[in-house]
């Protein structure tokens, strides 16, 4: 008998039981919140007068509406204001731990939850939030969910879920320097497509995993939406292990030692077996940039635009309404497109390594003048660790707008936005048509140390050439 998936040993932990339509009853050990998908939630279970089961298990904080140049109450925006006001009352109510701006612990749900060690190996974590795969990088199995489902985890801590099928993806070899795990994962998603993933977990594995940090590896898992997995992991090692040692909710002490033990134990045996497997070559990746309008239409940064002719015929149509609305001409490379905004942030890449090495970038020069720009730390930690190592000041003195912690131009339901046709190099993680607040603005994502360069250059340059 073949051994088991970290997917199958976490799934089989946290069955509460078998329905007869062949869905899981799931217990779920961690549940994310924040101020879009859950004030309806709350209202429904309180129309239902069902409590909240387990206020523990469930953390809050509010990141997509909050504003990045001035975030002292009252929110200047009225609307965000009364939601950030009904996500403290039903917080309060309920007995949640709420992670506002006076605590110092706010930021995005998938900076915070790692960095505060509430996410862990072997958990099964919800969110109402796409991009809850960002977990998996510990080795927890990470659903993002709908605001329906935000009411059935508050009110009975599980979920019905269909168990995923399991693809086992091996980036082989090493990166290069000026790499990094952005041109991994839109490579992953350009062979597989943006729904190649459906029906599936991923499981990320091989030599370039392995050697990644952390935070790399929580790069990689955030996109795996953007795949159409349901979720993304890798195996929890050392390297997650010595992560959590002493982060704020982590066990301490002997208990610290009692969960490595289950956190090791819930790895993918080396004979288990998979629905399918992939192989990567990680060496052979270059810096990678987005030109269309989906996560899948990405290319090498020396590489030409591909040519409608080359494509498979059903695949022509959207690739010609790509090239349209973002004005671009297949064949053409993508470096030398001029840039207007350039976006450092989100839960793709916010985190402390994004900003270093995006501050090595900007150490080399100024600003192009008309570039508008937006350095925004994932969470309040990291806007602390980046002070503490003088990168604010790395980033204004290079000409960059330096800002609060919050979701930014990743969505911009906050003031942070596009404006008419404006192209920005994002670090982000969706290119679709109006995703950074203006319906004809356009996306180009690439990694921070590529957005920094953009911003340096006004125009989509290669990252090793100023490295
Ligand atoms: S940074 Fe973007 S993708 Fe991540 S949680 Fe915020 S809005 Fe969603």
């Amino acid at each position: 008998m073949s051994g088991r998936s970290l997917l199958d040993k976490v799934w089989d932990a946290h069955t509460v039981r078998e329905l007869p339509t062949g869905q899981t009853q799931l217990f779920i050990g961690l549940h994310l919140i924040h101020e879009v998908t859950s004030p309806q939630a709350f209202a429904m279970l309180r129309e239902m007068g069902v409590p909240v089961r387990f206020p523990g298990r469930t953390f809050a904080t509010v990141d997509h509406i909050i504003p990045t140049d001035r975030q002292s109450r009252p929110l200047a925006d009225t609307l965000a204001e009364e939601m950030m006001v009904a996500l403290e009352r039903n917080c309060a109510d309920a007995g949640i731990e709420l992670f506002t701006p006076d605590s110092g612990k706010q930021g995005i749900v998938h900076v915070i939850g790692p960095e505060l060690g509430l996410t862990q190996p072997g958990m099964t974590i919800a969110c109402g939030d796409s991009h809850t795969s960002t977990h998996g990088a510990f080795g927890a199995v990470a659903f993002g969910i709908g605001t329906s489902q935000v009411r059935d985890v508050l009110a009975t801590q599980c979920l019905t879920m269909a168990r995923p099928k399991v693809r086992r993806i091996d980036v082989t070899g090493k990166l290069a320097a000026g790499v990094y795990a952005k041109a991994v994962i839109l490579a992953i998603i350009r062979r597989l497509g943006v729904k190649g993933g459906v029906g599936y977990a991923y499981e990320y594995a091989g030599p370039v995993l392995e050697a990644m940090t952390v935070e790399e590896r929580l790069t990689v898992c955030n996109m795996s939406i953007e795949g159409g997995a349901r979720c993304g992991y890798v195996n929890p090692d050392d390297v997650a292990i010595d992560y959590l040692r002493g982060r704020p909710f982590a066990p301490a002490g002997e208990a610290f030692d009692t969960a490595v033990g289950w956190w090791r134990s819930v790895a993918s045996d080396a004979d288990a077996s998979y629905d399918d497997r992939v192989e990567l070559d990680g060496a052979a990746l270059a810096p990678s940039v987005t030109w269309g309008i989906n996560p899948g239409q990405s290319v090498a940064v020396d590489e030409e635009l591909p040519r409608l002719a080359d494509a498979p015929a059903d695949e022509r149509p959207g690739l010609a309404e790509a090239f349209d609305f973002m004005e671009l001409k297949a064949g053409e490379p993508i470096a030398g497109t001029p840039i207007d905004v350039a976006f450092i942030g989100s839960c793709t890449n916010g985190r402390i390594s994004d900003l270093r090495e995006a501050a090595r970038v900007a150490r080399t020069g100024k600003v192009k003048p008309g570039v508008r720009t937006f350095v925004v730390p994932g969470s309040q930690a990291v806007a602390r660790q980046a002070k503490e190592e003088g990168l604010d000041e790395v980033f204004r003195s290079a000409g960059f707008d330096w800002r609060e912690a919050g979701c930014s131009m990743c969505l911009a339901m906050n003031p942070d936005k596009l404006v008419g046709r404006e192209i920005c190099a994002s670090s982000s993680n969706r290119n679709f048509k109006g995703r950074q607040g203006s319906p004809t603005g356009r996306t180009l994502l690439m990694s921070p140390a590529m957005v920094a360069a953009a911003a340096l250059k006004g125009e989509v340059c290669d990252v090793r050439e100023i490295l």
